[in-house]
């Protein structure tokens, strides 16, 4: 099973308010990995890994892949890949793909994604991808994802 993670206001969030892990990030190197990692992040990313789930990053900011694991990686953390917008925007060319969502987590073969964007929800639902939107100012999002991935995982099995 596949799971992919927004990155601003659901992984990377600036806001005083939201909670940060404690930043891991080497200080030689936090000029070029600067981002505050949400609280809770590596817990449950750690989590889904044990789960057997295959975590990936689908963005469509213009974040370096490289970048992104690089950072991801003082977490302990390794993302099987990572979709930025020119990986997105490279697929709709290599497809013709002239008319698209935001997002599209189906397309690159995700059983779940996790997003704070209630328009990339209902893309999913127009679109036919699982969704499950997180909130800022929700300090319990990680059961939330949790106990959403395992529904899913419950379905796939009840199916097969
Ligand atoms: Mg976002």
């Amino acid at each position: 099973m596949r799971i992919s993670f927004d990155l601003d206001d659901t992984l990377i969030c600036y806001q005083s308010y939201v909670p940060r892990e404690w930043n891991r990030i080497p200080w030689v190197l936090r000029r070029w990995l600067p981002e505050p990692f949400r609280l809770g992040s590596v817990e449950l990313i750690r989590a889904l890994r044990e789960r057997s789930w295959e975590v990936w990053v689908y963005t469509t900011s213009g974040r370096s892949p490289f970048l992104v694991s690089c950072w991801l990686w003082f977490y302990g953390i390794r993302v099987a890949g990572v979709i930025n917008d020119a990986v997105y925007q490279e697929y709709l060319q290599r497809h013709r793909i002239h008319d698209y969502p935001s997002k599209n987590a189906r397309w690159f073969g995700m059983d779940l994604h996790v997003d704070d964007s209630h328009g990339v929800w209902q893309e999913g639902q127009q679109y036919g991808f699982n969704v499950h939107v997180v909130s800022l100012t929700d300090t319990h999002w990680c059961q939330g994802v949790l106990a959403a991935a395992d529904q899913m995982m419950a379905a796939a099995n009840a199916d097969s």
